[in-house]
């Protein structure tokens, strides 16, 4: 029986077979590495991957959805039925890192990349669709527009790369969205900092991001024990600033607190 896309899963299937063709190359997984899909849905990309690989693991909210995939691929891919916002990333990848990947659902994405931010250190790379405005904010550098939060703290922790953009016409439905696909790298010396304490001191920066620093993080700071004239023009404002410079107030804030 054909599947009707669930809205309250974001559920929107990649046809375009050039695009789910780009997407596995881009990932190109080899045999014995742990792939794990998020949202596998009717299986566009967990096909494709399974061309390349012998087994596949994936993480799939819908029953329905779920059935259907335990039905075609049996062995091949051992699914887990969950909210992936709820999964246990960590118990996956005892022995190895893992490799995510997913045409995510949009409505959830930036609370799911923030969350995987606590499994960075079991991950070997991320390759995902996303809406292409949150692909432009996730690889802003400073001065630019779309420069904000979520940026820097991914650009903190990821070397972050945009692959290629993806038009509304690849999916059915078609969102109404341009997408893209993004590759994110954890760094190898990532800063000694836990997100939530960067987190904080972006919501004081970019909480009002058109006012100069001066006005905002500099006396927030300065009530935390932080001196940032040094590292901080007064003028300027929370998209001038670099990733480095905030993750270097964060390790001083966080210091100040140990
Ligand atoms: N990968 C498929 C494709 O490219 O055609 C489907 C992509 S669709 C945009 C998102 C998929 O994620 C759907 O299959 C949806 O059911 C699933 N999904 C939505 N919310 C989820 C969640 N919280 N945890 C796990 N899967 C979820």
């Amino acid at each position: 029986m054909a599947h009707v896309a669930r809205k309250r899963f974001g559920q929107h299937f990649l046809c375009d077979r050039s695009v789910i063709e780009a997407i596995a190359s881009a990932i190109d997984p080899k045999p014995g590495e742990l792939l794990v899909e998020i949202g596998p849905g009717l299986a566009a990309l967990t096909d494709a991957l399974l061309r390349r690989v012998p087994t596949l693991t994936a993480i799939e909210i819908d029953r329905d959805l779920a059935a259907r995939l335990r039905r075609r691929y049996g062995d091949r891919l051992e699914l887990i039925e969950a909210d992936v916002l709820a999964v246990d990333l960590r118990a996956l990848a005892a022995q190895r890192r893992m490799r995510l990947v997913g045409n995510l659902p949009y409505n959830i994405s930036s609370p799911l990349l923030v969350r995987l931010l606590d499994f960075r250190d079991c991950v070997a790379d991320q390759h995902f669709m996303l809406q292409k405005e949150v692909v432009d904010r996730i690889v802003s550098a400073h001065g630019c527009a779309a420069y904000g939060r979520l940026g820097v703290l991914l650009q903190a922790y990821y070397e972050v790369e945009a692959l290629f953009d993806v038009p509304p016409e690849a999916f059915d439905p078609p969102p109404r969205v341009d997408s893209a696909v993004v590759r994110m790298l954890p760094r190898q010396q990532p800063p000694e900092l836990e997100p939530p304490v960067l987190s904080e001191l972006l919501a004081a920066a970019f909480g009002k991001r058109r006012k100069m620093l001066r006005g905002t993080l500099l006396p927030w700071l300065a009530a935390r024990g932080v001196d940032a004239q040094t590292l901080i023009e007064p003028t300027a404002r929370a998209e001038d600033v670099p990733v480095e410079v905030y993750v270097e107030l964060a390790s001083r804030l966080r210091s100040q607190r140990l």
